[in-house]
């Protein structure tokens, strides 16, 4: 029997496409429109790429690129459509030279849920000023599918202005949305995106395929590794190369949504990876940022195999010890497994040029270490800390990453971690805790409160605060403290014994002067936690 004909042939699908959905028909992956008249027009395919908005109070570009979206990009631009991006976060009007900097911003209104938790804080538009991205989407022609990203949780507002925004300038356009905050809350998602397609559960190539399904294009060749940006990089100025060397992570802390973002930890061919390094190279990037969640896993050696790969690939100048007047640059901004940096891991790390190293200590305690997965603990930390410096790297290079307003810890708890990592030799870095949907933590602490339907109030800004962890007074006054002891620890090396805690009462006192400058009209602001 004959294979039915919609099988081997897209004439139905055309003629559906042509008459209910499009006025449109496909040659050579063309889609041809009748644009004016009788006269068709036969033109490329095109998707555009969107990066939305951040709203929050606070955000910095860690040298931020939406990978995924880029991977796609790539698969898509390689199969002959017509790929555009539009980053509305791709806004930093003073860049430092390592590639970070601050997005311009716009004042926006606080969200009635988070009204009143901050006083000090103003809620805001991250990126694009809304006038200049209007002119920027209008710069672009409209589109056959827009392919909208997404990240935090709790900047989901910031997503879904930017679906009604993509709306207003290309009218009733398919769009689909994705990311992390899709990813770990498709349902939210679902209720509050006005789009028309959820897409989670899929990797860049799954939805490639699905793009190509739904233009009725056929890829040409298979792609030898679909996690590669190379080909696609659509910006202008290229400050920094972001890539991946593995997905996910091997560990499972009960804080953290590797997995459910990214499933089973794999590792990616490492002379892929370096290739696309290479090619990054050649259009003059010197700021290599790897976003793994867990680079050193497999005791460094996946690193050290795609670093090897590099120093083959690389001309001599750009190799570690030339002498380049603008050598390569490495960047890590989530946390390196403590534990897995040996001396020899150390001695990589410095002559290929890393920057800032920031291990992921989180607590101090042994007790909340074990709760959590046991990733590190302090002799670790000390060991760690000495391979670095003994490496080269001094004092201001090596930080270690606090949990700050975890569940069940107090204010104490953290002074603890802080006067530890400063006596190790190492810069407390706090990371403010954000419940992240997905995790083992979630599922057991916050599935029945109202931050599992809000996601605004799992705001790392807002979390430890609302919480009752501490205060926004002694959220500064912290800060301010270890500023303070940051720089006794860049002077003297290491600091034994830091008064942490009398530092911090004294700072707070000069805090609460500042911004309260009426104390007697206040209620009183006792500092939570500490007992
Ligand atoms: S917190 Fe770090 S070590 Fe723990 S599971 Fe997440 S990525 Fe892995």
């Amino acid at each position: 029997m004959n294979e039915p004909c919609h099988k081997t042939c897209n004439f139905g699908r055309l003629q559906k496409l042509k008459f209910y959905k499009y006025p449109a028909i496909l040659l050579n992956n063309h889609i041809g429109r009748r644009e004016s008249g009788n006269q068709r027009v036969f033109r490329k395919a095109k998707v555009l790429l969107v990066n939305p908005w951040i709203h929050d109070f606070t955000a910095f570009d860690l040298w931020s690129k939406p990978v995924g979206l880029l991977s796609i990009g790539r698969l898509l631009s390689g199969a002959g459509i017509e790929v555009s991006m539009l980053d509305l976060t791709n806004s930093v009007p003073k860049r430092k030279s390592d590639g970070t900097g601050q997005y311009s911003h716009e004042i926006i209104p606080t969200p009635p849920v988070l009204d009143g938790i901050l006083r000090h804080r103003r809620y805001k538009r991250y990126g694009i000023p809304y006038t200049e991205a209007a002119h920027r989407a209008n710069s672009h022609r409209r589109p056959d599918l827009i392919l909208l990203t997404s990240a935090m949780t709790y900047w989901y507002r910031g997503v879904a202005e930017t679906v009604d925004f993509l709306k207003r300038a290309y009218g009733n356009v398919e769009i689909w949305a994705g990311g992390t905050y899709v990813e770990l809350m498709p349902e939210h998602a679902r209720e509050n995106l006005d789009v028309s397609r959820i897409i989670n559960n899929m990797s860049p190539s799954q939805v490639a395929n699905e793009v190509f399904d739904f233009l009725m294009i056929k890829p040409g060749a298979r792609w030898s590794d679909p996690d590669s940006i190379d080909i696609y990089h659509p910006y202008s100025s290229d400050h920094c190369f972001v890539t991946r060397t593995s997905f996910g992570c091997p560990m499972n802390c009960s804080y953290c949504g590797s997995h459910t973002i990214h499933g089973q930890y794999r590792q990616r061919n490492p002379e892929s990876v370096a290739l696309d390094i290479l090619k990054a190279t050649r259009r003059g990037v010197r700021n290599i940022t790897f976003y793994d969640d867990a680079l050193l896993a497999g005791n460094s050696c996946h690193l050290k195999n795609v670093l090897d790969c590099l120093e083959t690939l690389l001309p001599p100048s750009l190799r570690p010890e030339s002498a380049s007047s603008k050598p390569l640059a490495f960047h890590v901004p989530n946390g390196l497994h403590g534990r897995l940096m040996d001396s020899e891991c150390a001695a990589m790390l410095a002559r290929w040029n890393f920057g800032t190293i920031n291990i992921g200590y989180e607590f101090d305690d042994a007790s909340h270490q074990d709760d959590t997965g046991g990733k590190i603990f302090r002799d670790e930390l000390e060991t760690a800390v000495a391979n670095l410096r003994n490496a080269g790297f001094g004092p201001e290079r090596i930080r270690a990453y606090l949990l700050c307003g975890y569940p069940g810890t107090k204010l104490a708890d953290l002074t603890d971690a802080i006067k530890a990592t400063v006596g190790a030799g190492a810069r407390p870095a706090m990371a403010l805790f954000s419940p992240v949907p997905g995790s083992r933590d979630f599922q057991r602490l916050f599935s029945d409160m109202k931050v599992a339907g809000e996601p605004l109030l799992a705001n790392k800004n807002i979390y430890p605060i609302h919480s009752g962890f501490c205060t926004e007074d002694e959220y500064a006054a912290l800060r301010i403290a270890i500023q303070i002891l940051e720089k006794e620890l860049i002077s003297r090396g290491s600091v034994p014994d830091a008064p942490v805690m009398d530092i911090l009462l004294r700072e707070l006192e000069g805090v609460k002067k500042r911004w309260n400058p009426y104390p007697e009209a206040q209620n009183s602001n006792p500092v939570s936690g500490m007992d």
